[in-house]
């Protein structure tokens, strides 16, 4: 297995709409694999391919915290959605910033596993957050297009900052930065 590299905003390839999955072997299983080992080593609880630059639709989520509730989800299906849920969401390919977004709580997805055998399930809470999340992804969407656009312009100005501050090989700061709402 080997850690996958992840796009971060703005990155143009993370707009790019991924198509369904329609050979079902072992290359996808090994892909499956590496997204599981790069989103456990990120640390994060969910991954869709767009994000590792593998434009098919493709998302790996694990929200337990023992790390051994792995699901997979490949040309997943919105059937239903109820209730809503606002969440401070945070995104691999969005580094440190966390903001409110509202989804549906409860959703009823159609989707196939790594083998190809299609299953039908019921998700809520932070599980249906992540597969909505997730499932944007693979169609170009990021969380951030969710806020304002004078938010958006302060994360991509501090993402700016934060990836100039690696560069010279300065640490990250520890703790997130919350963006101050506006
Ligand atoms: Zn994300």
């Amino acid at each position: 297995m080997s850690l996958l590299t992840i796009l971060e905003y703005p990155d143009p390839r993370l707009r790019t709409r991924a198509e369904p999955v329609t050979v079902f072997d072992d290359a996808l299983g090994r892909q499956i694999d590496d997204m599981f080992e790069t989103m456990y080593a990120a640390p994060g609880i969910g991954l869709a391919a767009t994000q590792v630059d593998y434009h098919r639709q493709l998302i790996v989520i694990d929200t337990s915290e023992t790390k051994d509730d792995r699901r997979v989800f490949i040309n997943p299906l919105i059937l239903e959605r109820s209730g809503t849920a606002v969440t401070e969401e945070g995104c691999l390919s969005v580094p440190g910033v966390f903001d409110e977004v509202q989804r549906a709580s409860n959703v009823r997805v159609r989707a196939r596993d790594r083998h190809g055998i299609e299953f039908e399930q019921d998700l809520e809470g932070i599980l249906a957050v992540c597969l909505q999340h997730e499932m944007d992804h693979l169609e170009g969407k990021l969380f951030v297009d969710y806020l304002s656009d004078l938010k958006r312009e302060r994360i991509r100005k501090k993402l700016d900052k934060d990836r100039k501050a690696r560069a010279t090989s300065n640490p990250l700061p520890a703790t997130p930065v919350r963006v101050p709402a506006l």
